[in-house]
């Protein structure tokens, strides 16, 4: 133990550890050492955000997709998935009913469809913005050219998810097919950097065949990205995928990587994600208290909810907007946290 209080220390005073002492930390992680981990974790947050957990509304708005990641329930040849798509102005009407509730961020998530052309998306954004402009939009609709961002930015979005998946190219290549780059989903997270959006980048824990030294490069990519959200979960199997008999990513291990996350990144906007959720049905709960501050609640209506499935058993399949918003609340107040009704924006925008 003392050598692992030793380096949570050095990682909570510098933000920072050589490639071997990160790697010691990980893989000679007890029990006890991630109490430690956490709990500093969760004091780091607590000193840039209080008490305070953001509320994200999620609309998945369309699992139509041409990417075939061999690990995604809804890849392109996955003919077992039931196809949906929204109109406009049924995810308009989705987060209307968010913004009654309480929501000042809509994620919009989808696979990537070409049905909604940039025109589309840009009037989309527009009409959202203009009903809501108390509100952050945020897009997480993968690998798009650098003129297509801009004008989703010029349009109003605030924010863009796009994880990198993984740093490590050998993995990148396992995980998706060859038309698929980590070159270019790198190409993805700079423009979108350069154009002035709020960036999430972030990957799975435990997908099939990470080591260590993948999530050290992941740890290293992400120090050079400087990203104002990270998005981690564990890996959960597809049935309908290549690698359905792969084992999921752990609980233990996501929650010690958020918990080194936020030492590294004391600001970042950091998600309990509904995946930690799935592995674990305290997970988003436990994410939280290992320095998580961040929630999002399923918006999208119930009959597609069944249909966008990542991966197995994912939950909050059944509960309107409402129910989801209030359950999701609930159990943040449990934990002694308060749910903040607001954009929720990165902290490096405050100063503004
Ligand atoms: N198409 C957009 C993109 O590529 O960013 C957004 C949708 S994509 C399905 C959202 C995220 O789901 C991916 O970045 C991936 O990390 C995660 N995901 C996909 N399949 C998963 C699985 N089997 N287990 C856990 N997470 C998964």
């Amino acid at each position: 133990m003392d050598r692992q209080k030793e380096l949570i220390e050095k990682l909570n005073a510098e933000g920072m550890l050589t490639r071997e002492e990160f790697r010691e930390l990980i893989e000679g992680r007890t029990e006890e050492s991630y109490e430690l981990l956490s709990s500093l974790a969760r004091s780091r947050a607590q000193a840039v955000f209080g008490d305070k957990v953001y509320l994200r509304g999620i609309i998945e708005f369309s699992n139509y997709c041409r990417c075939d990641c061999r690990y995604c329930g809804i890849r392109h040849s996955n003919e077992n998935a039931e196809r949906y798509r929204m109109s406009p102005e049924e995810i308009i009407a989705c987060a209307s009913l968010g913004h009654e509730v309480g929501f000042r961020t809509f994620v919009l998530q989808s696979g990537e469809d070409l049905w909604y052309t940039d025109d589309i998306l840009c009037d989309l954004i527009q009409t959202l913005k203009e009903k809501f402009p108390d509100s952050a939009i945020t897009l997480s609709i993968g690998e798009k050219s650098r003129e297509s961002y801009q004008r989703y930015y010029d349009a109003g979005a605030d924010r863009y998810l796009l994880r990198h998946e993984t740093a490590s190219f050998s993995l990148y290549r396992k995980l998706h097919p060859e038309a698929q780059t980590l070159l270019n989903r790198m190409r993805c997270l700079l423009d979108l950097k350069e154009i002035g959006y709020q960036v999430g980048a972030g990957m799975m824990i435990g997908a099939p065949g990470q080591t260590t030294d993948d999530l050290l490069n992941d740890l290293f990519f992400m120090k050079e990205l400087q990203p104002d959200m990270i998005g981690i979960g564990p890996f959960i199997p597809h049935k309908d995928t290549p690698f359905r008999d792969e084992p999921a990513g752990s609980t233990e291990l996501t929650l010690f990587m958020l918990g080194v996350l936020r030492l590294m990144f004391p600001e970042v906007l950091l998600p309990a994600t509904t995946a930690l959720g799935t592995v674990d049905p305290r997970g988003r709960e436990k994410g939280v208290m290992a320095g998580a501050n961040v929630v999002m609640p399923n918006l999208s209506p119930v009959e597609n909810r069944k249909k966008y499935l990542l991966y197995d058993n994912k939950i909050c399949l059944s509960d309107d907007a409402l129910k989801c918003a209030g359950c999701m609340s609930g159990r943040i107040h449990g934990l002694g946290y308060e749910v903040e009704i607001c954009r929720g924006d990165a902290p490096r925008l405050w100063k503004k």
